[in-house]
C-alpha cells in the first residue's frame, strides 16, 4: 500500500513537470520596441524567463498557466538607461561625502538606488563611472542577492590628470597624490592601454572616458578637450580588443570630434555639438546619449546658493539648459539616439522624465521609447536577447497606465515590472 502511494506521488510530480508553468500576459495595448505601430489586445506567453510567443487576442490559459491581467495598460519592453551612476546621488553634501563615505557605505546606498531604478521600469542600465562598487553591484544583482537592473558597468572613469574624471580634483596636495592608471588617470598611450587592461581585469563591461571638461568637477574648464588623439586611439583600440564598447563624456565640439574620429561608441551629453560633429557621427555610426534631465536639474539647482561649489555654478548655468535644444537638432539631423539620463546627478528613479524632454523638442513618443529599448540594446550588442517583446527574447517587460503615444508623461509612472520573467512590481 505504501509502495503504491509513493508511486502515485512520483507520477504526479512527473506530470506537474511536463506541464512546465507558463505565464500569459494579457496586454490591452502593446508597444513591442521594434514596430512603429501600437498593437491592441495581445497575449505574451512566457516560459522559463523567455518569450515563447506574442499573439493577437486574449489567449486562455492551459492547466498550470498563470495569467497577468494588463488589459487596462500599455505594455512594452523593459526600459534601458545608457547613462547612470548607481553609486550615489548629488546633493549639497556630496562633495564632502567623498571624504566621509567608506566603500561599504557606498555599497549599501547603491542597492537602494538600484532597486529604485528597477521599480521605475529600467531593467537594464549602463553605469558610466564610480569607484568599482558599481561592478560589485552588478555581480550581486546578477547572482540574485540584490534587487536591481541588469548593469553594464564602466568601473572607474578614465580621465587625464586634472580632467573631469580625475578623482582627486581640488583636493589638498597631500591627499591629491599622483593618481595613476589603476585610479583611472592616464597620460599618454601606454598608460591609456594599461588603464583599459586594468578595467578588463577588474571586470568592467564598458569603458568611459571624459573627452572634455565637465560641469560637476571642481575645475574651471567645462568644455575643452582633455585627451589627445594618440591617447584616444590607444583606449578605443584596446577596449575593442576586449570586446568592450566605449563612451565619451563630452561638452565641447573639439573633444567630441576627436573621440568620434577615434571610433568611440557613444557621445554623452554632447552639449555644444556642431552640425559638423553631427555629420561625422552619422558617417561613423556614433550614438548620441543626451542626458537632458541631468542638464535641466543642474541648471535649476545652480540657482540655489551653496548647492554646488562656486566653480561649478557658472558651468551648470551655461551648459545645463543647452542640452535639450542640441538633442532636438541632432535628432532632426538623423544622429542615432540612445536613451540616457545621467541619473545620480538627479534622484534615481526619475529617469522616465527624459522621455517628456525628448518629445518636447520634436522626437515622436514611439521613437523615444525605441531609443530606450531596441536602439539601446543594439548599442550594448544585446539585441539578440533584449530590447523588444518578441518570440525568443528574454522576458523583460514593463507596463504603464496610459498610452504614452497620447501622454508621454505616463512613462514616469511605471506600474508593472518584470525582469527575466520574474515580476518585481505589480499594481495589484
Ligand atoms: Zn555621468
Amino acid at each position: 500500500m505504501k509502495k503504491i502511494y509513493l508511486l502515485l506521488m512520483l507520477m504526479s510530480i512527473v506530470a506537474a513537470q511536463s506541464f512546465a508553468q507558463r505565464t500569459l500576459i494579457h496586454c490591452g495595448t502593446l508597444i513591442d520596441g521594434k514596430s512603429d505601430k501600437v498593437q491592441k489586445e495581445m497575449t505574451i506567453v512566457i516560459k522559463d524567463g523567455e518569450i515563447e510567443s506574442v499573439a493577437k487576442g486574449y489567449q486562455s490559459p492551459s492547466q498550470g498557466d498563470s495569467v497577468i491581467d494588463l488589459k487596462s495598460k500599455t505594455v512594452m519592453p523593459g526600459l534601458m538607461d545608457m547613462h547612470v551612476h548607481l553609486e550615489g546621488e548629488t546633493s549639497p553634501t556630496s562633495y564632502i561625502d567623498e571624504f566621509k563615505l567608506n566603500e561599504a557605505d557606498i555599497a549599501f546606498n547603491s542597492t537602494v538606488y538600484a532597486k529604485r531604478t528597477l521599480m521605475a521600469g529600467f531593467t537594464t542600465v549602463r553605469d558610466l563611472g564610480g569607484t568599482g562598487v558599481n561592478t560589485a553591484l552588478r555581480n550581486a544583482i546578477n547572482s540574485g542577492k540584490v534587487v536591481g537592473p541588469r548593469i553594464y558597468s564602466a568601473g572607474k572613469i578614465i580621465s587625464t590628470t586634472g580632467g573631469h574624471g580625475d578623482p582627486t580634483n581640488s583636493y589638498r596636495h597631500d591627499l591629491m597624490g599622483d593618481p595613476a592608471p589603476i585610479d583611472g588617470v592616464v597620460n599618454g598611450p601606454y598608460e591609456a592601454r594599461k588603464a583599459v587592461r586594468q578595467h578588463y581585469k577588474d571586470g568592467a563591461d564598458v569603458i568611459k572616458i571624459t573627452a572634455t571638461g565637465g560641469v560637476l568637477s571642481v575645475a574651471k574648464d567645462g568644455s575643452g578637450p582633455q585627451f589627445q588623439m594618440d591617447e584616444l586611439k590607444a583606449i578605443i583600440e584596446t577596449a575593442n580588443e576586449y570586446g568592450m564598447i566605449t563612451a565619451a563624456h563630452a561638452h565641447g565640439p573639439e573633444g567630441m570630434k576627436r573621440a568620434v574620429e577615434a571610433g568611440i561608441t557613444s557621445i554623452e551629453h554632447g552639449t555644444l555639438m556642431t552640425p559638423e560633429v553631427m555629420e561625422l557621427m552619422k558617417e561613423k555610426g556614433t550614438y548620441y546619449v543626451p542626458t537632458i534631465t541631468a542638464g535641466k536639474y543642474v541648471a535649476e539647482k545652480a540657482k540655489i546658493d551653496g548647492f554646488y561649489p562656486a566653480l561649478v555654478v557658472p558651468k551648470a548655468l551655461a551648459i545645463g539648459p543647452k542640452i535639450q535644444s542640441t538633442f532636438g537638432e541632432a535628432y532632426k539631423k538623423g544622429v542615432k539616439i540612445a536613451f540616457g539620463t545621467d541619473a545620480g546627478v538627479f534622484p534615481h528613479g526619475e529617469n522616465g522624465k527624459e522621455f517628456g524632454y525628448m518629445v518636447e523638442v520634436g522626437m515622436p513618443p514611439m521613437k523615444a521609447i525605441q531609443s530606450a529599448t531596441i536602439v539601446a540594446a543594439q548599442m550594448l550588442k544585446i539585441d539578440n536577447k533584449y530590447g523588444s517583446v518578441e518570440k525568443g527574447k528574454k522576458a523583460d517587460i514593463i507596463a504603464v497606465d496610459e498610452n504614452p503615444i497620447d501622454n508621454i508623461h505616463t512613462m514616469e509612472n511605471v506600474s508593472f515590472v518584470m525582469k527575466d520573467g520574474v515580476v518585481y512590481k505589480s499594481s495589484k
